[in-house]
């Protein structure tokens, strides 16, 4: 049987282009997200590399056309449990959690939130802030439509709480929404799950963790938003803005045995970030090799450059703290025996891209298998690198390894011509 339907899996920005071009060409598609949300990591950035440009103002449209379009169906809170058959003819299981929130009553006033007593670090935010049990990941988050976190709200605890629900002036909330097992049809799967960030902790040199000021890429990402916890104003746990900042590239590049592609340009990014905020910032850059591929990238390096930062290749490096000063201790390649200091007020680490921690699971499920480092494995690496050993299964953007958004597009843009070619 030669079924047209395409499963993908992953509302990232490589799940997104993939549907959108399948449904456009006719295709029924299903768009399987396991949060209550779409647009994946880069709805945490406020701009990317390497033209600048506003993330949202460039994903948002196409979300819109995402949730709007007649030939996708977005099921949200959603992951699969099953997969059976062979390209033309797959039975797909998918346990869909229920949001408890009527997606078509609800208008995204946000008038529930203030009245939940419940507040618990917001994970979206990479714990900076905190958010009620019943929430939306962040200010423009599509759908824009609340879901009710069971494992924090009173309710699912056993207690009488209903205050969501009386707030609510559209009658969206529903507490009777059950779970739901779904059986589907395709001819085809899309994997597009994307990545998780390296937990910088695991390194104990840099820092993380012990020392306030010392941040994550992600948690610098979310403090530079301006729809993230600080409303964009860069500044420290103490509420004063970093007079210096120190970029550590290749935060766990030792410990995977591979290297991530895009932390170096993510680090030179955050020049822009802070240059653009604070003009008076000193910024240095710690390397250990770069990696700035392709004609843009290295324009944007050396536009970099010229921006007032110290950019040093360095062979060894330990962040310490004396008195509450953060001081990074590191060697250089022309001395590599001789310490050299230097004091900052922020240190952020630029994490290794890793496999979410779900790929095994996700890998038995659709009987694929894993490359040595747990990322998706292709059929060849050269001539077949978005296929997999299962005709019919695809692996796009930064589930199969870590690369960067036009490469993960490009990826979707080619899986769809081989799927749209097959069936
Ligand atoms: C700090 C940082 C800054 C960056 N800045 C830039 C930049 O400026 N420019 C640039 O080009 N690139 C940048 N990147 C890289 C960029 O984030 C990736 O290229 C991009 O996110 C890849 O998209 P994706 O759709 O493959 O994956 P993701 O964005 O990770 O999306 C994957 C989606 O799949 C969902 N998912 C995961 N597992 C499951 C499952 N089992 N079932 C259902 N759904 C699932 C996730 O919830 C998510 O919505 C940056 C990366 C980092 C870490
Ligand atoms: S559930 Fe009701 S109160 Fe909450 S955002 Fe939706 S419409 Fe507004
Ligand atoms: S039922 Fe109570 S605890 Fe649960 S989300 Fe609504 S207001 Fe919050």
């Amino acid at each position: 049987m030669n079924n047209n339907n395409v499963l993908i899996i992953g509302a990232g920005v490589a799940g997104i282009e993939a549907s959108l071009l399948l449904a456009n060409a006719g295709r029924k598609v299903y768009l399987i997200e396991h949060t209550s949300y779409t647009g994946g990591n880069v709805i945490k950035f406020e701009e990317v590399f390497s033209n600048m440009e506003c993330a949202t103002c460039m994903l948002a449209p196409k979300q819109q056309e995402l949730l709007a379009h007649d030939n996708i169906e977005l099921l949200t809170l959603s992951e699969v449990s099953d997969v059976k058959g062979s390209l033309g003819d797959f039975t797909v299981k998918v346990e869909k959690k229920a949001r408890y929130v009527d997606m078509q009553n609800c208008i995204g006033c946000n008038a529930c939130f203030d009245p939940c007593p419940v507040s618990v670090k917001n994970e979206f935010e990479e714990g900076l802030s905190e958010r009620k049990a019943i929430y939306i990941p962040c200010l423009g988050a599509l759908p824009n439509v609340p879901a009710i976190d069971t494992e924090n709200c009173l309710r699912f605890k056993g207690k009488d709480c209903q205050l969501c629900k009386e707030s609510c002036m559209f009658e969206a909330i529903d507490f009777d929404q059950k779970d739901e097992e779904l059986e589907l049809k395709v001819g085809a799967i899309i994997v597009a799950t994307g990545f998780s960030s390296f937990d910088p902790q695991k390194v104990a040199r840099f820092g993380y963790g012990k020392f306030s000021g010392v941040y994550s890429a992600f948690e610098f990402e979310r403090i530079f938003a301006s729809n993230g916890p600080t409303v964009g104003e860069i500044k420290l746990k103490n509420g004063k803005p970093p007079k210096s900042v120190a970029i550590i590239h290749c935060v766990g590049r030792e410990e995977k045995g591979y290297c991530s592609t895009i932390c170096c340009m993510n680090s030179l990014k955050f020049v822009h970030y802070l240059k653009g905020k604070l003009s008076e910032v000193k910024i240095a850059e710690f390397y250990f090799d770069l990696c700035i591929p392709g004609k843009s990238y290295q324009k944007f390096y050396e536009k970099t450059k010229t921006m007032g930062v110290d950019i040093i290749r360095t062979q060894d490096i330990k962040v310490t703290n004396s008195n509450g000063t953060l001081k990074i201790n590191y060697s250089t390649e022309n001395q590599p025996s001789k310490t050299e200091y230097r004091d900052v007020d922020m240190v952020i680490l630029s994490s290794a891209i890793e496999p979410n921690s779900d790929a095994e699971k996700l890998a038995n499920v659709l009987g694929i298998s894993q490359d040595e480092y747990g990322f998706f494995a292709e059929k060849h690496s050269e001539i077949a690198s978005l296929d997999t050993e299962k005709d019919g299964i695809f692996i796009v953007g930064c589930a199969q390894n870590p690369k960067d958004i036009q490469d993960s597009v490009a990826q979707s843009q080619a899986a769809v011509g081989k799927i749209l070619s097959l069936l």
